[in-house]
C-alpha cells in the first residue's frame, strides 16, 4: 500500500479549507477598507457598506430580512445567543423555565442547556432520537408545557450527518407560539435553507463549515422574536450584539456562503456520489462495521461508521500515519473515556459506540482518494481487531 503523496482530508465537518475566492473577497477589508463600521467618515462608511452588502447577500440566502441576520464569531456564540437570549427574556417577562432540546445536540447547545438548568432554574426535557438519530416532532409536541420558554433542535447532527424533520417541528413549535432555534452549523453550504420554509426563528450558522473563514458565524434572529443580548457594550448589530464587527470575516461568511449557494447543487451531486462509493465499498469490504445515522436523511458529506471490537481513536491514528485525516464520534479523543453522546443516545452501547469513524467530505476530494480510503481501511480495522482483546477468536 502506497501512502497518499498528500493528505486525504476527510474532515470536512470540522472544519474546510478557505476557498480562495474568499480570501480575495476579505483581503480589502485589511488593506485599504479597514475602517471601523461606526465611523462616520469615508473609511468607516466604506466598511458599513461592505457589512450592509454582507448582512443583504445573506439575508437574500436565507429568505428573510437583513435586519434580522446577527453576526457572531462562530457557531458556539450563535448558539448561546439564541438560546440565552430567548430564555432569559422570557423567564424574566413571562416564567417560561421550560426548554426542549434533544440529545444529539452539539456541546454549544448541550453545555448552554446544562448551565441554564443548573445556575439559572430552567428544566429541561430532552426528546429522544431513534437509531438513526432523528427526531420524532409528535414527541416535541408531547413535551411542550405552558412554560416552554424555546425549543432547539438542530438541522443536523455533526457525528452521523442525521437531517431532521426540521419544517415540521418548526410548525409545531409556532402553532404553540413557542420561538424555535434550530443549529444549522453542519447544514450551512450543504443544505439550502429557506428560514420561512423550515417555519424557524433562529438559526445559527457557521462560515468555517462552508470554505469561509474561523470566527465569524451568524444567528437569524426573526423579528419579533425576544431576544436579551448576551454581549453587551455599544449599539453594533441592531443592539442584539456588541463589538467592533469583523468586517473582513464577515465578508469572508457572506461571499463563501454565497459561494456554496451557487454551487450547491453540483457539488451536492459529486460528493455524494464519492460519499456513497465509500459506504459500499466500507460496508462491503469491513465485516462487522455499520452504518451510523439515517440511511437517507443525511447530509450529503457525512460517511459515519460503527467498527466492533475496535476504537475509533486507534483508528484515526492509524488512518494519519496513511496519510488520511478523519474523526471518531468517540470522545476519547478530547481526553474523556466516555463514548459519543450522540451514538449513546441513538442507543448503541458504549463498548460498541467506542469504535466509531467519521470521515466528511468535501468539493476537493476525488475518486481516487475515497479509492485509496477503501484499499487502506480493511487492513486498518483488521490489525486493530487482532490485537482487541474484545474480539473472541474464531
Ligand atoms: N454546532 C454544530 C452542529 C457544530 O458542528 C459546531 C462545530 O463543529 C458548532 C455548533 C460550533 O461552531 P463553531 O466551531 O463555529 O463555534
Amino acid at each position: 500500500m502506497e501512502r497518499a503523496k498528500h493528505t486525504v482530508y476527510l474532515d470536512h465537518a470540522a472544519t474546510t479549507a478557505v476557498d480562495p475566492r474568499v480570501v480575495e473577497a476579505m483581503l480589502p477589508y485589511w488593506k485599504e477598507h479597514y475602517g471601523n463600521a461606526s465611523s462616520i467618515y469615508g473609511l468607516g462608511r466604506d466598511a458599513h457598506r461592505a457589512l450592509d452588502q454582507a448582512r443583504q447577500k445573506a439575508a437574500d440566502i436565507l429568505n428573510c430580512a437583513p435586519k434580522e441576520i446577527i453576526f457572531t464569531s462562530c457557531g458556539s456564540e450563535s448558539d448561546n445567543l439564541a438560546l440565552r437570549g430567548v430564555a432569559f427574556e422570557r423567564q424574566k417577562r413571562l416564567k417560561k423555565n421550560h426548554i426542549i432540546t434533544s440529545p444529539i445536540e452539539h456541546h454549544a447547545i448541550v453545555h448552554t442547556v446544562e448551565q441554564l438548568e443548573k445556575y439559572f432554574g430552567f428544566e429541561v426535557s430532552t426528546v429522544p432520537v431513534n437509531h438513526f438519530g432523528m427526531v420524532d416532532p409528535a414527541d416535541v409536541e408531547r413535551a411542550i408545557r405552558p412554560d416552554t420558554a424555546i425549543i432547539s433542535i438542530m438541522f443536523a447532527n455533526n457525528e452521523v450527518g442525521t437531517v431532521q424533520p426540521i419544517a415540521q417541528i418548526g410548525e409545531i413549535a409556532r402553532a404553540h407560539k413557542i420561538p424555535f432555534h434550530t443549529d444549522a452549523v453542519q447544514a450551512g453550504g450543504a443544505i439550502a435553507l429557506d428560514v420561512k420554509a423550515e417555519n424557524v426563528d433562529l438559526l445559527s450558522l457557521s462560515a468555517h463549515k462552508f470554505y469561509g473563514p474561523k470566527g465569524v458565524g451568524l444567528l437569524y434572529a426573526r423579528r419579533g422574536v425576544p431576544l436579551l443580548p448576551t454581549q453587551t457594550g455599544g449599539g453594533h448589530e441592531y443592539s442584539r450584539r456588541a463589538g467592533t464587527e469583523n468586517v473582513p470575516y464577515i465578508v469572508g461568511l457572506a461571499t463563501a456562503l454565497e459561494l456554496a449557494t451557487q454551487e450547491m447543487k453540483a457539488s451536492n451531486a459529486r460528493i455524494i456520489q464519492l460519499r456513497d462509493r465509500l459506504i459500499s465499498g466500507v460496508l462491503e469490504g469491513i465485516p462487522e462495521s455499520q452504518l451510523t445515522g439515517h440511511p437517507t436523511q443525511r447530509l450529503p458529506n457525512n460517511a459515519s461508521f460503527l467498527f466492533r471490537y475496535i476504537e475509533g481513536e486507534s483508528i484515526l491514528l492509524n488512518l494519519d500515519l496513511a496519510g488520511v485525516a478523519a474523526s471518531s464520534g468517540s470522545a476519547c479523543t478530547s481526553g474523556s473515556l466516555e463514548p459519543s453522546h450522540v451514538l449513546s443516545a441513538m442507543g448503541f452501547s458504549h463498548e460498541v459506540a467506542h469504535g466509531s469513524l467519521r470521515l466528511s467530505l468535501g468539493k476537493e476530494n476525488t475518486m481516487e482518494e475515497i479509492e485509496y480510503v477503501l484499499e487502506i481501511l480493511p487492513g486498518i480495522v483488521e490489525k486493530l481487531r487482532q490485537m482487541s482483546p474484545l474480539r473472541t477468536p474464531a
